[in-house]
């Protein structure tokens, strides 16, 4: 479990190393003892944090005329955010079957729900595209198409069968059937348009990239500049524990460096959330870290100039890539397969919180290191200064039934969440930090920004909690072994992952692991 201060000096994406300069955030207000008070603490200073310290400090926001303190253990943009793969891919069809299945083995919800919950990731592209033209952002902001390249004629079925019913069910809410996504599933026309060698179709859908530690210090510098309200941003200043109840309904966030009394504590901690609840509350178990890994590739001059993708992917075994501006390919994915390959322990990454050097996986890092040039047609020989150029880690979180959790903490006046980001966060973040924040400004629940079933509730937890056991139970009884920290499915869906994990008796059975998006 993760704890602040952490002993070990982290791995610098290339996010964070290619944004050192004077606009960056590194060390701000390190030091010096923090104000007494506050209306609001924001804790964690992540995309979440930083996004919702931009909507709270518009003029006319729920922020207006208020004093909000930000407060993050490390830097802005030191956690997941700083260190992710830098996509922001919209789901369409895939895990549309899920979303409607009980869990387990699915999340949940209704049709209609269903429909919200991928319309808001829309939703969430177009803000964020327009959050940074507004304010002229110079984030490395790039919208286009996105493919996901199908690898089998059964992914191919799949894929199809899923895509129309969700064009179904977006009509029957009074959406638009999407214009913007489309198939190509002649296979040479398939590898033609991707490059990716053999694949069986793609889908074509929208999708961006941006330099994520840029965004984040720049929404996080507006909110500084802010006029509208009294906003400060403390770095190195760890929150201990949960924030304890004053008899007059405040909270009170302490750190070693004071304490601050505030009407509302906001927990934007994503995987280190459960280090918030004590071990028999089920926001202990609900979210989880996980601890992924990316590369930063420079290509040889076969995928450089006008040669260079001019996509964003998704591929096999959950890869997905970015294309830099001038830096490169971001490369993330394959941990699935390493651990179904023996090549990397599970239990070294499912619930790890070390993104030092040392948490770096030297399978991970030769396996990204040569699928580039192992898949894409005609990749070439690399030159020294080619190929891997950097590498690193990060926390990203597990949640229980996949989708983040906003709102009241159930149960503690005063104090909320935003957490839970299952591996896609820049899918998410920035609508439910506009959603959330309008939320706190009326008092109610706008279900057009914020999806209902993002709703933190006491009722949602149990019934996650009831649904494991029974699951659990269920394993248990058919001699498999279960983690209580994940939940396993049976592999239906082509689209998704499988695992090869061992039962109680020995036998490998083959799973798969749900509720973490690593195909971002
Ligand atoms: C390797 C990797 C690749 C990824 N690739 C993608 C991608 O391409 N696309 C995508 O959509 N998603 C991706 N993700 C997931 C995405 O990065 C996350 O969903 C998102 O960044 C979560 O943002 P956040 O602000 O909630 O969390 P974080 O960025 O983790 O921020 C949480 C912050 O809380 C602070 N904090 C925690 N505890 C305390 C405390 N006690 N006191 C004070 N501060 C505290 C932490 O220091 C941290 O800065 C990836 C994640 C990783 C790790």
């Amino acid at each position: 479990m993760s704890t602040f201060p952490q002993p070990w000096i982290s791995t610098v994406s290339h996010w964070q190393g290619t944004n050192r300069g004077p606009g960056s955030l590194w060390l701000h207000n390190k030091t010096g003892r923090l104000p007494e008070t506050a209306d609001i603490v924001i804790v964690g200073a992540g995309m979440m944090g930083s996004a919702l310290s931009y909507f709270l400090t518009r003029p006319g926001a729920h922020g207006e005329g208020k004093r909000i303190v930000c407060l993050d253990a490390k830097d802005c943009g030191s956690g997941a955010s700083g260190r992710n793969g830098g996509h922001v891919g919209p789901k369409t069809y895939h895990k549309w079957a899920q979303l409607m299945e009980p869990y387990p083995t699915g999340i949940g919800c209704s049709e209609e729900e269903s429909t919200w919950v991928f319309q808001n990731e829309r939703d969430n592209l177009d803000l964020v595209e327009s959050i940074i033209r507004t304010e002229k952002l110079d984030v490395d902001f790039w919208r286009g198409e996105l493919l996901e390249t199908h690898h089998s004629k059964e992914q191919t079925e799949t894929c199809k069968r899923q895509n129309a019913a969700w064009m179904k069910a977006r009509e029957a809410v009074g959406l638009q059937p999407n214009p913007d996504t489309s198939f190509i599933d002649d296979p040479e026309e398939a590898e033609r348009l991707s490059r990716f060698k053999g694949v069986t179709s793609v889908h074509v859908r929208p999708g961006g990239s941006v330099h994520s530690h840029k965004l984040c210090s720049a929404l996080m510098r507006l909110a500084i500049e802010s006029t509208a309200s009294d906003f400060s941003f403390y770095s190195w200043a760890p929150v201990n524990g949960f924030p304890a109840a004053t008899p007059s309904g405040q909270r009170v966030v302490k750190t070693s460096r004071g304490d601050i009394l505030t009407d509302r504590v906001i927990l934007c901690t994503n995987a280190h959330t459960p280090n918030f609840f004590s071990k028999d509350d089920p926001l202990h178990t609900h979210i989880q870290p996980l601890r992924g890994q990316c590369a930063l590739i420079t290509p040889p001059p076969t995928y450089s100039g006008d040669q260079s993708f001019k996509h964003t992917y998704n591929m096999v075994d959950e890869h997905y890539l970015v294309q830099t501006p001038s830096g490169g390919i971001v490369l993330g994915g394959g941990l699935r397969a390493l651990i179904r390959d023996g090549k990397v322990k599970f239990e070294d990454s499912y619930g790890a919180v070390n993104d030092s050097g040392d948490s770096v996986e030297p399978a991970q890092t030769e396996h990204l290191g040569s699928f580039l040039r192992d898949n894409f047609v005609g990749w070439g020989p690399e030159g020294h200064g080619e190929g891997l150029t950097r590498t690193w880690t990060g926390i990203l979180s597990t949640v229980k039934d996949w989708l983040p959790l906003v709102g009241d903490v159930p149960g503690k006046t005063g104090v909320s969440m935003c957490a839970g980001f299952a591996g896609h966060g820049m899918s998410r973040i920035f609508a439910v930090a506009q959603g959330y924040s309008d939320t706190l400004k009326s008092g109610t629940w706008d279900a057009k920004l914020l999806p209902r079933s993002f709703e933190l509730t006491a009722e949602r937890l149990k019934r996650t909690a009831d649904w494991q056991a029974e699951y659990e139970a269920a394993q248990r009884s058919a001699g498999r072994q279960v983690d209580p920290r994940l939940v396993f499915e049976e592999d239906k869906y082509p689209t998704e992952p499988t695992n090869m994990v061992k039962g109680d008796n020995g036998a490998a059975v083959e799973v798969k692991i749900v509720m973490t998006d690593l195909r971002v």
